[in-house]
């Protein structure tokens, strides 16, 4: 199946008079006729569902459908982006462990990090999306269990280098961990570029109309967590789960994933409702017609921003001249996402200004949906700071998030127009 059709069937082959739907198993727990049948089932024995925080089959249908448009061999859905990136990194690094991760991610990803999984005990060292060889292999450390970046950062919009990334973290017998949720499958499959790992808002693109808060992760299958030596935690007996060594069980197509199933959804409980994997199958459907649209109307939007007067510059990867023009022509030659950001001639204020003006572009701390909608970081996100650590932060006081919905380009740009003329 191509791409197109993996979003409308991929993950779900019904049978004879079964629903053409997915169905949604509304079921917290499920019935056995033997405790032995059930024992088997939490052995990881025989595979099979017993209760809802652990697996559902509304679930695992819609993480099989994503599974099948990165090219992985196994994935689970997550309560959340957030819930995915925390499990993505915590199934592999665990309290005196290291990772190298990006400097441009998600705000909430690297609070998640720099902060939390801190306080947790795994240590971070940041780097550039832009940082050479030598810079990346110089923040490697003999803890260090995996490298960590985003296709294209929100709300950054550089672009990462995923085949460098990728070299790195091999020389260094580590996985790489790619959060693919602005660019979606549709646009770049991390995979084939060496990643290892990759994660997604599910909230963004995937879901679409703004419905359902979600998160994926999927596995390549391609990372040998034993020949690496450094993951006892997969290659080892786990005596918290009746001893399995998930390496030898279920080999490196399964081993990540059935431990971040059978251990931390066990314990966080971090799942999706299958209420919202129903509505994040259904914007699957969709996805590669949509990001078709969104990546139209943001070029339209970018070319027509360049151009106006009150618009001191723009930042779009698919734009010519920008500067991750090149990585994004070579990892997402069908256009890369939706979302635009630029700023105004008048600084804070004009940008205010700017924003009051705005009919179809709602203000929303959301991207990546549908219906447009625009954010003005440093009087929403980000108001608690001044100008110079706005600078530091890489928000200037100008700055305007633009994320395309799949409206009429025109309608767009006109609404662009009649609110950037009022900033005069
Ligand atoms: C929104 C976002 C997240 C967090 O996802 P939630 O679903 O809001 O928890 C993580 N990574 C990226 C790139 C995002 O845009």
């Amino acid at each position: 199946m191509r791409i197109e059709t993996k979003c409308v069937q991929g993950g779900y082959n019904p049978g004879n008079g079964e629903p053409r739907q997915i169905p949604i198993v509304q079921s917290t727990t499920f019935k056995y006729s033997t405790s032995e049948d059930m024992g088997k089932l939490f052995d990881l024995e025989a595979s099979g569902y017993f209760y809802s925080r652990l697996q559902n089959p509304t679930c695992d249908t819609v993480a099989a459908r994503i599974c099948a448009l990165e090219g992985g061999t196994a994935a689970m859905l997550t309560s959340s982006g957030q819930a995915a990136n925390f499990f993505a990194v915590f199934n592999i690094a665990s309290n005196g462990d290291h990772v190298v991760a990006s400097s441009a991610i998600y705000g909430g990803t690297y609070n998640l990090f720099a902060v939390t999984m801190k306080r947790m005990g795994v240590d971070f060292t940041f780097v550039s999306p832009d940082a050479t060889e030598d810079e990346l292999r110089a923040a490697f450390k003999p803890n260090t269990k995996a490298l960590f970046g985003e296709t294209i950062a929100n709300p950054a919009l550089t672009v990462l280098d995923i085949e460098r990334f990728a070299k790195i973290a091999h020389e260094n017998n580590v996985p790489l961990i790619i959060d693919n949720t602005f660019a979606t499958p549709i646009n770049c499959r991390p995979f084939e570029w060496g990643a290892d790992i990759v994660t997604h808002s599910t909230t963004k693109y995937m879901d679409g109309h703004g419905s359902a808060v979600g998160g994926c992760i999927v596995d390549s299958g391609k990372f040998d967590w034993k020949a690496a030596g450094k993951f006892d935690c997969l290659c080892t007996p786990d005596e918290s789960y009746h001893g399995v060594n998930y390496y030898e069980r279920f080999g490196m197509e399964g081993a990540y994933i059935t431990k971040a199933t059978a251990q931390l959804m066990r314990d966080f409980g971090c799942t999706q409702s299958p209420q919202s994997a129903f509505l994040l199958g259904l914007g699957l459907e969709s996805l590669h017609v949509r990001m078709e649209r969104h990546c139209q109307n943001a070029m339209a939007v970018a070319q027509f921003l360049s151009s106006h007067p009150n618009v001191t510059w723009v930042r779009y990867p698919s734009l010519k001249g920008d500067k991750y023009y090149d990585l994004a022509e070579k990892y997402m030659p069908k256009g890369t996402c939706g979302v635009v950001s630029f700023g105004v001639k008048g600084g804070r204020a004009a940008a205010e200004k700017f924003m009051k003006n705005m009919k179809l572009g709602a203000i929303e701390t959301h991207v990546a949906d549908a219906r447009t909608c625009c954010l003005h970081p440093a009087s929403a996100t980000h108001r608690q700071m001044n100008d110079a650590e706005l600078v530091a932060a890489g928000v200037s006081p100008d700055l305007i998030r633009y994320s395309c919905g799949i409206e009429s380009a025109e309608d767009l740009i006109d609404d662009l127009r009649q609110a950037l003329d009022t900033i005069n």
